[in-house]
């Protein structure tokens, strides 16, 4: 009972905390899926960084990302040597299955949640390169079915792909799992964590590949994903040589890759969002990554609780589902579009996740809630008014 009211909290010192990291932002926010608030010294670290740049010269301001390389990578179990940084989540998944020398008649494994971009992607590459595409079997949760898994894998697969938490529901994947399972069949895994990097626990995966993205969870600036690949093999190489990831080889002439995963970077980038990612990183270690999970598990049962039924809007999820991604079905008649728009037009920053956003899983567009830390009670009750069309 202690230990349950020292996570309490542990919990309610996380909101306040997070709330006064930041002295401005939207009001009414609850699309931390989308685009969260990042905080003072985030903006304050980027902004610095960018008067470095204009003072001494853009190449004379390098800055050190070892230790936020270290802190992101220490949120998977990888290490500094095994993160690259890129512009995107797309573009990060992109460069890794881009580039992986996947043998034609390879087998690749994937959900019928996927990521629309990652799914347009491997549809292009199964195309083009001679991959077959095995649909994993799942629940009406969307959730993977692990003895389906382990038959797949005995019948042969040579890559999984898999978005731990997916944009358009609030259904976390068993990673742990699913990683082990891989991992005994020798099958290499892609965990997209684009959603749960900063909000989920994604250690003890043991996957191949992490793919994420600094704007969501993480609430680092725009314009930075990131692959960090602790199970680098000879297949893997960035989608295109880069300049800044690989080396010129004369005898014979070919392009080689530098070591770890430094050979999917490019030279040129947005440097500024990159030490700002770093310091959002580190905010979250100082916060407690343990303490955060906590904390916004809270939120999402809380924000179930409060908008389910509201105007005929549905919680999809289960209630209990350990996310603060909340998604609601419209009513008959009910529009997530117009809703979120009435919503702004009410100072309510919500999410509309499309059919585009998950076309094999998605029938029709839902309505995403996601509260970032520290949403208050009162946030989650107008909303549910306005859905009630009060
Ligand atoms: C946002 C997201 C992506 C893509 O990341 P971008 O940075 O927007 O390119 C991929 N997968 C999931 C599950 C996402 O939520």
């Amino acid at each position: 009972m202690a230990e349950h009211r020292r996570a309490a909290a542990g919990r309610y010192v996380i909101a306040e905390r997070w709330r006064a990291a930041r002295s401005a932002g939207p009001p009414g926010h609850l699309d931390a899926a989308g685009c969260n608030v990042p905080s003072d010294r985030v903006l304050a670290a980027t902004v610095e960084h960018l008067e470095r740049e204009r003072e001494r010269g853009g190449y004379a301001a390098v800055p050190g990302l070892t230790a936020p390389r270290s802190a992101l990578a220490a949120l998977t179990g990888a290490a500094a040597a095994d993160v690259a940084f890129l512009e995107s989540g797309t573009a990060a998944m992109a460069a890794l299955l881009g580039g992986w020398r996947l043998p034609p008649g390879a087998r690749v494994g994937f959900t019928r949640s996927e990521y629309g971009s990652t799914l347009m992607l491997l549809r292009r590459l199964a195309a083009e390169r001679g991959w077959t595409l095995a649909e994993l079997p799942a629940d009406d949760d969307a959730r993977l079915d692990l003895d389906a898994l382990s038959a797949a894998l005995r019948r042969g697969l040579d890559l999984v792909t898999l978005p731990h938490l997916p944009s358009h529901r609030g259904t976390a994947q068993p990673v742990r799992e699913i990683g082990r399972l891989c991992r005994e069949a020798g099958v290499p895994l892609v965990l997209d964590v684009c959603q749960s990097l900063g909000h989920l626990d994604v250690t003890g995966t043991m996957a191949t590949a992490y793919v994420g993205t600094s704007r969501k969870w993480l609430a680092g600036p725009r314009g930075v994903g990131f692959l960090i690949v602790p199970g680098l093999t000879e297949e893997m190489d960035a989608a295109a040589p880069t300049l800044g990831g690989h080396v010129w080889l004369d005898d014979p002439p070919r392009t080689g890759p530098l070591p770890g995963a430094a050979r999917y970077e490019s030279a040129e980038s947005a440097v500024a969002a990159r030490v700002g990612l770093g310091v959002a990183v580190l905010e979250h270690h100082d916060l407690g990554p343990d303490a955060v999970r906590g904390h916004l598990a809270d939120l999402g049962a809380t924000a179930r609780r409060t908008l389910d039924g509201r105007g005929g809007w549905r919680v999809v999820e289960p209630y209990d589902e350990p996310t603060a991604v909340v998604t609601l079905r419209p009513p008959d008649g009910g529009d997530a579009a117009r809703t979120a728009a009435a919503a702004a037009g009410a100072g309510l920053l919500v999410g509309v996740a499309p059919v585009a956003r998950a076309p094999l899983d998605l029938r029709e567009p839902v309505l995403r809630v996601s509260p970032p830390p520290g949403t208050r009670q009162e946030t989650l009750d107008a909303l549910a008014r306005l859905l009630d069309g009060r």
